[in-house]
């Protein structure tokens, strides 16, 4: 057992568990991973001033921050461990390489120190003490907001050692046993590396978890209703299904009906349409004669938005090859010069409506206009030009798919991006990277991510005016 596994554990034990003993080729390689482990170098290098240096030898010439090292050990009726501190950092005491010793480090991303960080920490103490020859009372955490370096000090108290203790009793125990069953909070799928490997086995098991809207509480109701799989909620009354689900109130009749037409869909892999005629030929008006798709792709931690994508059209039958697509790149983020550009495209077709997917890009217009200094009114008539279509679609059809993200419904509709296994992170790692290389090369790669993504919502665009003006 390690930390890494400890970490798994604290957030899924089925990842613990797949971690150590799962089939490695089913694992997808995660650019978080990779974000984390190159904003947590920077972050500890800073806050060393670049006197950082790897494994034992760093330690045993008293560097101030050391990376790297993996310690073995011994804990609890002689259970083997071995922990990879993120950071040890130099402080006053005695320890066996002299005068200082080391205490253990771990990087936040966020405001929130969590049980992972306490735990991270406290089991790295254990061994690390040992090791040193030094007892060790604290730990650090470690954060960075804005360009400051903030540190948390944790007391690493009885109380927390023999927390951190029973917890890694039971992920002995659980790394000895079999594969636990998949997280019943499923959110904490979406970052992780098995992901792949248990949609597989939910799908195919029946997981109500997998039924869009169904989340941990609602799949828990269904179940002590007698309705404990996807095949089971499908073949639901309406009428009788709403009544078990009084939780939701005066929509319960709507959400039973939703859910059993999404359980169907799923089953069969058809699509199932929802009349909403009216929404759909205003979309239709308000695009025939030309409209913008808009893009944006962001640094969330440093609220920095680097590239704003636009592809024009000027009517649906424009051919792929012809359409002008335009990035706006704010490497330094440059704000007015910027802004500048973003709107001088959008006033450049005054009446054109804007389409894009989910909520972020309109909010960010709005900022924009708002630093400029744009009116009330004038704010209003530019938000109302924005079209969400992940909202559109959702109102207008039921679709065979887990959730309504861009890649899962454009994918379903036969689109392919030009660059493999890509996403919003995998833009942010290549966006990263560039920053520490400033090869080119990576932002020709974001382009391309972004120009697609566009094009994939074109593709959501041209399916429900195609599809919805057929049945109705
Ligand atoms: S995909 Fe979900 S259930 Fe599977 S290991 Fe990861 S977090 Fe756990």
């Amino acid at each position: 057992m390690n930390t890494l596994y400890l970490k798994s554990f604290i957030r899924c034990k089925r990842k613990a568990w797949l971690d150590s003993k799962g089939d490695k080729s089913y694992e997808v390689w995660s650019p978080h991973k990779a974000i984390d482990k190159i904003n947590q170098f920077q972050i500890f290098s800073k806050l060393c001033n670049g006197e950082i240096y790897t494994g034992l030898r760093a330690c045993e010439n008293g560097y101030k921050g050391v990376i790297g090292l993996k310690i073995k050990g011994n804990f609890l009726q002689n259970i083997n461990a071995e922990i990879r501190p993120q950071l040890l950092l130099k402080t006053k005491g005695i320890s066996k390489w002299g005068s200082y010793k080391y205490l253990p480090a771990v990087y936040k991303l966020g405001h929130k120190t969590t049980k992972e960080h306490l735990f991270d920490l406290a089991f790295s103490s254990i061994l690390l003490g040992t090791f040193q020859e030094s007892k060790i009372e604290k730990g650090l955490v470690i954060s960075s907001f804005g360009n400051k370096v903030n540190l948390e000090e944790i007391y690493l108290n009885k109380k927390l050692r023999k927390k951190v203790l029973n917890v890694l009793l039971s992920l002995n125990e659980c790394l000895e046993g079999f594969m636990p069953e998949i997280t019943q909070d499923r959110k904490k799928c979406t970052i992780c590396s098995w992901q792949k490997f248990c949609d597989k086995e939910a799908k195919e098991n029946g997981y109500l978890t997998d039924i869009d809207g169904i989340g941990s509480k609602t799949a828990l109701l269904l179940k002590t209703n007698g309705i404990s799989n996807t095949q089971t909620l499908a073949a639901c009354n309406e009428k009788k299904l709403g009544e078990k689900l009084s939780k939701f109130n005066d929509q319960k009749y709507e959400k039973a009906s939703t859910f059993i037409k999404q359980a169907q869909a799923y089953i069969s892999g058809e699509p199932y349409c929802i009349s909403n005629k009216k929404d759909i030929k205003d979309f239709f008006e308000k695009t025939c004669s030309g409209f913008y798709i808009f893009d944006i792709e962001s640094n969330p931690d440093d609220k920095h938005d680097f590239l704003y994508g636009f592809l024009k059209i000027n009517n649906f039958f424009t051919k792929k090859e012809d359409l002008i697509y335009e990035p706006i790149l704010n490497l330094k983020n440059n704000k007015r010069e910027t802004y500048r550009k973003i709107i001088e495209i959008l006033f450049s077709q005054k009446e054109w409506p804007v389409l894009h997917y989910g909520e972020t890009e309109k909010t960010a217009i709005i900022n924009i206009a708002k630093n400029l200094n744009f009116s009330f009114d004038e704010i209003d008539l530019l938000t109302l030009r924005f079209i969400d279509l992940h909202t559109l679609i959702r109102k207008s059809w039921i679709l065979p798919l887990k959730n309504y993200g861009l890649k899962k419904v454009s994918n379903w509709l036969g689109f392919e991006w030009m660059q493999k296994n890509v996403s919003g992170s995998k833009a942010l790692y290549w966006w990263i990277q560039y920053q520490i290389t400033e090869n080119e090369i990576f932002l020709k790669k974001i382009i391309q991510y972004n120009k697609d993504d566009c094009l994939a919502t074109l593709q959501i665009a041209e399916y429900l005016i195609k599809n919805q003006l057929k049945k109705n």
